[in-house]
């Protein structure tokens, strides 16, 4: 292992599960400007300890190369103190089950670029937005929702649809419900597709809001903003290009914003 790439530090980690991280890391440059919404990627060796827990890989990593994934930032770009994210332990994975072995004051590499198009930029103020994330998917919109300028018009209504598993994987539940407390603005929905009867809020998948027309999204008026399970996406996506939305990219700016995870 080439210490000497390292160039950032994991100061702080909360385990929401025993597959679900939060985790600040603090690099050793100056946190660049970034946009909320965009992202960076991290590195580890192949020759790193895996939790205990993880599985087989499914496949070989390449030694002595630095493992690198890309995952969205979920702290505003205000905090220069460290970058948080919202990272989910894949099993069989290459990356994640050595990137969750390693504890605070423990060394990796992180790229000195944050980029990504998935972002506000452009959006105007007093558009609405609709932002539906499965799993861990949630990040880049916590991190838009915890900078200031997103409520820079008294107008816009931001409604955050979050779909995932189990009820115990709701992370950053408390905080949303807090923020829709103290902003009249916001709403916060969450979907549990594996709940058992214990469970009292809504069952199913994120893809009902839509279809069981509980949300009615307005072409002249929203944007709505997709992040995670590619199926998801893929799915929602077909959907509402079926109602006239328009898939953005930064050739061709539209009101319907895509970030696939894999
Ligand atoms: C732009 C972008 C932003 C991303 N941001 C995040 C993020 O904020 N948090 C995060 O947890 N991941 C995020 N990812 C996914 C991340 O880059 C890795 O793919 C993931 O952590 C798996 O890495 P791995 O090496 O452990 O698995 P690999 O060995 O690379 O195996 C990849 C397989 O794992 C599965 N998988 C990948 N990501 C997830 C996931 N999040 N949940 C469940 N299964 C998954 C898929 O089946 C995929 O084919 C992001 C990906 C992209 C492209």
């Amino acid at each position: 292992v080439d210490v000497s790439q390292f160039n950032a530090t994991l100061v702080d980690r909360q385990d929401i599960t025993d597959s679900l991280f939060i985790i600040k890391i603090k690099p050793d440059f100056d946190i660049p400007d970034f946009l909320p919404g965009q992202y960076v990627a991290l590195g580890l060796f192949p020759e790193q300890p895996r939790v205990a827990h993880a599985l087989a890989e499914r496949e070989e990593c390449k030694p002595g190369k630095l493992i690198k994934r890309t995952y969205s930032i979920g702290s505003s770009p205000h905090q220069k103190e460290a970058i948080e994210f919202y990272i989910a332990l894949v099993n069989d994975g290459c990356f994640t089950p050595r990137l969750l072995a390693i504890q605070p004051g423990d060394r990796l590499w992180m790229a000195q670029k944050i980029t990504g198009t998935f972002s506000l930029e452009g959006v105007s103020p007093e558009k609405n937005l609709i932002f539906v994330a499965t799993g861990t998917g949630l990040a880049p919109f916590i991190a838009m929702l915890r900078t200031p300028s997103i409520w820079d018009s008294p107008m816009r209504h931001v409604t955050l649809l979050h779909g995932v598993r189990f009820p115990q994987d709701l992370a950053y539940a408390e905080e949303l419900r807090a923020l829709e407390k103290q902003q009249p603005n916001f709403s916060y929905f969450s979907t549990v597709s594996r709940a058992d009867s214990s469970w009292q809020g809504k069952k199913g998948y994120i893809q009902n809001f839509f279809t069981d027309k509980l949300l009615t999204p307005d072409l002249e008026r929203d944007h709505i903003f997709l992040c995670g399970n590619p199926g998801m996406v893929e799915e929602v996506e077909r959907l509402l290009t079926l109602s006239g939305f328009s898939v953005h990219s930064k050739r061709n700016p539209g009101n319907l914003h895509l970030e696939k995870y894999w």
